[in-house]
């Protein structure tokens, strides 16, 4: 009998049918043997539309307050799939965050897990129920409730493998696994049968949606067996595994976009030792993550252009705390735009192989495509570029480096 936690994105839970589906398809789990534990997210589009009315009524909202309305998304989801499981004849019972507990930080919007109850879970899942966990949502140290950042139901779904022990977690979603790139605007994007945990991390943090970042990160840490697959059809999905178990590496294993990225610009800037510390650690006091940063030195040694990129969500905050520390910082002009996209390569093969930056530099070129700031890690290559050609880039890029099916 093995222990498995199935998660189920929005689009898999988008309506009464496709919870009905999910609901069938955990009942033929239950009957085949298996101890299942559910997480679930909010029904496709119902986040988006809770942000949404955050933002309509205080655009610089309490992040307490932006918990307890989008956390109610999944709420919805767990009641409906444990009804549904119910109707089907199977043992069910929904959970909050707060009522496992799923214990969290602090830190509001963005909360990471500390720790997981498990007892209850465990002693009711011997006796044949089935958990269906709100995913995304958890309990703070203030006593309040917390979420983990979109994307979140996929930590939530790891960490609760994790401290069951369980022998897999599956991530059913819209796709049959992790590809080569988003099969929605690559069509010759391929599916992989395995990934390392490492190539997913990177190609989460840089923007494949597929995965929340913190739980490949958790998935990696703790060793659980990761698999993503299709909610729609049954067949075997891609495994996210440690490096040994792949035994012909490709060079390059993915091309990725984020459309989630702004571009701030502060014009002569004093060129002298603190600078950088003055612009980024108000901005990492106020919560805001920075990403690529790029600074000229300037020719005369006096004022330099200083570029770099935060979240667009956060935009509009890193601008007025630039502003706010404009005496302390000393620059002529901010400029900001949000009309970009970053555009990376990621590949272990990286470590070994010469020339991968170059050819994608010479891709993007051959298509007239300029780049405005570059950043690398060991075993990725990440470009900022006009967001009208990112499309153009990725397929391009794509193909450059030998992934079209
Ligand atoms: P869910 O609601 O199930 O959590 P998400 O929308 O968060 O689903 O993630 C699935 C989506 O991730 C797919 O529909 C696909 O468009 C996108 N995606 C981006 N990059 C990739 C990739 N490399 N492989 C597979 N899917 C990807
Ligand atoms: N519903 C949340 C979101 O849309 C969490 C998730 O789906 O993983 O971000
Ligand atoms: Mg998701």
């Amino acid at each position: 009998m093995a222990v498995v936690v199935k998660k189920f994105g929005g689009t898999s839970v988008a309506d009464l049918e496709r919870i009905q589906a999910v609901a069938a398809r955990v009942k033929r789990a239950v009957d085949a043997g298996d101890q299942v534990a559910l997480v679930v997210s909010a029904m496709a589009g119902v986040t988006n539309q809770l942000v949404d009315y955050c933002v309509k009524i205080s655009p610089l909202h309490d992040a307490r307050e932006y918990d307890t309305v989008v956390a109610t998304g999944e709420a919805v989801t767990s009641g409906l799939m444990a009804m549904a499981l119910q109707q089907a004849g199977v043992a069910a019972r929904s959970w909050l965050g707060w009522q496992i507990p799923i214990h969290t930080d602090d830190a509001h919007s963005r909360a990471r897990i500390l720790g997981i109850e498990t007892a209850e879970l465990r002693r009711r899942m011997a006796a044949g129920e089935v958990p269906v966990i709100a995913g995304f949502q958890g309990l703070g140290p203030d006593n309040r409730v917390t979420t983990l950042g979109r994307g979140g139901s996929d930590t939530t779904a790891v960490a609760v493998a994790a401290a069951l022990g369980a022998d897999r977690c599956d991530i059913y979603t819209d796709v049959d696994g992790v590809y080569t790139t988003d099969p929605r605007i690559v069509a010759k994007a391929r599916k992989l049968d395995k990934i390392t945990f490492e190539e997913m991390l990177e190609m989460a943090s840089v923007g494949a949606k597929v995965l929340q970042t913190r739980s490949v990160e958790l998935a990696m840490k703790q060793r659980v067996r990761l698999q993503v697959l299709s909610s729609f059809e049954d067949k075997p999905g891609t495994f996210v595994v440690p490096e040994e178990e792949i035994v012909e590496q490709e060079l390059i294993s993915g091309v990725t976009y984020s459309r989630d990225e702004a571009k701030v610009t502060l014009l002569r800037v004093a060129d002298r030792p603190g600078v950088a510390a003055g612009i980024f650690g108000p901005l990492a006091e106020a919560n805001i993550n920075v990403d690529m940063i790029v600074q000229n030195v300037s020719p005369q040694g006096d004022t330099t252009d200083m570029t770099f990129t935060v979240g667009r969500a956060d935009l509009e905050r890193a601008l007025s705390v630039i502003e706010a520390h404009r005496g302390e910082i000393g620059y002529g002009e901010v400029r900001a735009d949000a009309g970009v996209c970053k555009v990376s390569v990621i590949g272990v093969g990286m470590r070994s192989h010469a020339g991968i930056a170059s050819t994608m530099f010479r891709t993007l070129a051959e298509k007239g495509i300029n780049i405005q700031v570059i950043s690398t890690s060991e075993i990725k290559v990440s470009v900022l570029i006009d967001d009208a050609y990112t499309e153009l880039a990725v397929r391009a890029l794509h193909g450059a480096y030998g992934l079209d099916a």
